[in-house]
Order: structure tokens, then sequence, then C-alpha cells
């Protein structure tokens, strides 16, 4: 006899419930009682539900499961503010979570997809390749674990970046549900302007987030300032021409008011001269804007290096001086490999032990 599979209960939507409570006769209050036990208590097993019936808790415990993540891999920086999580998902596939830990606040890096398909050649996930989608529930759980382990620590999980394994708006569907389960007060109730979505600069993605109402934070990377610099460390922005990416960047502030922020992975004798800095000067000029510059995280199949401090101070300044408000990001996390995709890429397949928060 086949054994059933288990669905995350996460990829639960509130209707999904409501049908549950109803084919089981118990009054609509039940909903809110089991969302309360998810998103508020985040609830660990169905024990937890004490004020759900038994009827209800045995019909979840059968059909559903909590989280879907087990653990491959859990290391901890040298200075304790980042830890990062290798996930196995039910079917096998591995995903990175990471938490960074700030004076005032506590930022969880979420992937949307196991593997991705831009090919990013400096990004150790671009460099495996596109294995899947991830659920709706699979990057709520990623959301709900670094939420418990702040929680543990009697703090509380403040920010949320969508900068993880994969490209969000290659995921668009379960990844504005899952931002909506994030923000709304009754669930997981991170305040939207603490919630940024981040793309290589997918068009048809933040044309459509321009159109949600949603007060999240987009944050586009941009690497080069033309066509072919970007295709050299981008392989698939053949697809889109960058003068039609800054089109739909000026639309969007247009549309929402909210001010964009660039990311540039500064390499190297590759992106980080005076002339770049003043070509990227020119692209973004009239675009209120933020730049993020991120000296290059190395990694193994990319000969890159990262900027020395000299022509990081130089390249800020000189955007800096230019009226574009440019920080450096620090490379949180280096000594354990917490760039996107490089724990996986240093982990050999195997069996593991299912392991919790
Ligand atoms: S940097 Fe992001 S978009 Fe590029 S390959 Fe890596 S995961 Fe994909």
């Amino acid at each position: 006899m086949n054994k059933k599979v288990k669905q995350n209960i996460y990829d639960l939507s509130r209707e999904d419930l409501a049908e549950i409570v109803s084919d089981l006769e118990q009054p609509s209050y039940r909903v809110e009682q089991i969302l309360e036990w998810l998103y508020k208590n985040y609830a660990g097993n169905i024990d937890e539900m004490k004020n759900v019936p038994a009827s209800v808790r045995d019909h979840l415990n059968s059909n559903y499961i909590f989280k879907g993540l087990e653990i491959e891999k859990h290391i901890k920086s040298n200075d304790g503010f980042t830890q990062k999580w290798l996930f196995k998902l039910l079917d096998g596939s591995l995903i990175e979570t990471v938490l960074m830990k700030y004076d005032k606040r506590a930022t969880a890096c979420i992937s949307t997809q196991a593997g991705c398909a831009v090919g990013c050649t400096f990004c150790a996930t671009g460099q495996m390749g596109f294995v899947r989608n991830l659920s709706h529930g699979e990057i709520i759980a990623q959301v709900i674990h670094t939420a418990v382990v702040m929680r543990n620590s009697g703090k509380r999980l403040s920010n949320i970046v969508f900068m993880g394994m994969g490209e969000p708006m290659h995921n668009y569907d379960n990844l504005m549900s899952a931002v909506r389960t994030i923000i709304d007060p009754k669930l997981l109730s991170i305040a939207a302007r603490k919630v940024t979505i981040s793309t290589i600069g997918i068009i048809e993605g933040i044309n459509r987030l321009a159109e949600e109402k949603i007060q999240v934070g987009l944050a586009v990377s941009l690497h080069g300032t033309n066509d072919a610099e970007r295709q050299n460390l981008i392989k698939a922005a053949s697809k889109w021409e960058l003068s039609e990416l800054i089109r739909s960047c000026r639309n969007y502030y247009k549309k929402t008011g909210r001010r964009i922020t660039f990311e540039w992975a500064l390499i190297d004798g590759v992106n980080d001269s005076e002339e770049t800095a003043n070509n990227l000067v020119r692209l973004l000029k009239g675009i209120p804007c933020h730049l993020n510059v991120i000296p290059l995280n190395p990694t193994e199949n990319y000969k890159g290096l990262p900027s020395s401090g000299n022509r990081i101070k130089t390249f800020k300044d000189l955007l800096n001086s230019a009226g574009i408000v440019t920080t450096v990001r620090m490379r949180r996390g280096i000594d354990i490999a917490a760039g996107c995709g490089q724990l996986k890429a240093a982990t050999p397949p195997k069996r593991s032990k299912l392991q919790r928060a």
C-alpha cells in the first residue's frame, strides 16, 4: 500500500482551512484559532493546538506536516551575528536560509526557488542551475523557522529580504502570496516596509509589483552599466535590454512613490573603475534610489575577486558626490559561506536526520 504523502501545513490558505473546518462541522471561528496557532504562536506540532477540537487536530495531523524543512546543515559565524541553514525539502531539494542579527533588527534572507535559472556567473546558486519553484508553504516555513529562533532568544524577527536562492520574480505568485501572509497583521505581522524583494531585473515582475499596492521594498541587481557588461555577469540578462529595465524602474517609482535600491556586486577589475562609476551615475540619473555596493563574495567556480578597500571607497565616493546615496554593505557571515548557494555547493549529497529549530 502506498504511504500517504503529507502536505506542508503552511500551504493551506484561510479558504482551505474554512473548507476543512466546515467539512468537519465545526464553527468558522476555528479557522482563526488554527491560524493563530500557526502564525502567532508558531506551533511546532498539532498537540500544541490545545483549544482546537480533536476531530480537527486529527484531520490536520493525518494530512499535513509542520514546516517540511529538514536541517541538513546549520552553521554560525564566528561573530555569532549570522547563521545559516541548509534545509532539505520533502522531495529532497536543498535550499538555504540566512538569519542576520544587527543592533536593532534581525533580518531573514529567504529562498524562493531551489537553484536558479538566471545564471549569474559569480553566484554559487547560479552555477548549479534551476531545480524548482518553492511553494507558498516552503517560503513561509523558512520565515517561521527564523522567527522561532529569534523568539527563543527573546527577540523578534523584524525584516525579510527575498535574496536567498532563486529569482523571486520567477516564482511571482507564490512569492506574493507569501508576502501577503508575512505582512497580514492577523498572521506573521511584519510591516510591509520591512520586506524587500530582490530581482536581477525581471521586467514583467517589476511591472506587476508596481500594480500591487503593497508597500514592500524593491531591490534591483545591476552589476553592469550596459547590456554587454550585464550579460557577461548575468547569463539571462540577454533576454531584456537594460534600457527597458531602467524604464520599468522609472515606471515603478512613478506608480508607487517608493525609492528603489540598486545592488552592485563590486568585482575587482571588472566593474569597479571610475569610468564605470560615472556611467552608473548617468544610468541612474533622475531615479530616486539608493545604491548598495557589495564587494563580491568569492565562489569556487568564478575567478573574480572583491575589489580592494581603496577602489571600493573611490567608487562609493564618486557616486555619493554625484548625488546617488551609496552604501557599502558589509559581507555578513563570509566565514560561513553565507553568500547565496555557497553552503549547498559545499555540501555533498547525503542522508540526514530530522532536526528542529
Ligand atoms: S544572484 Fe540571484 S538571480 Fe543570480 S543566479 Fe544567484 S540566485 Fe539567481
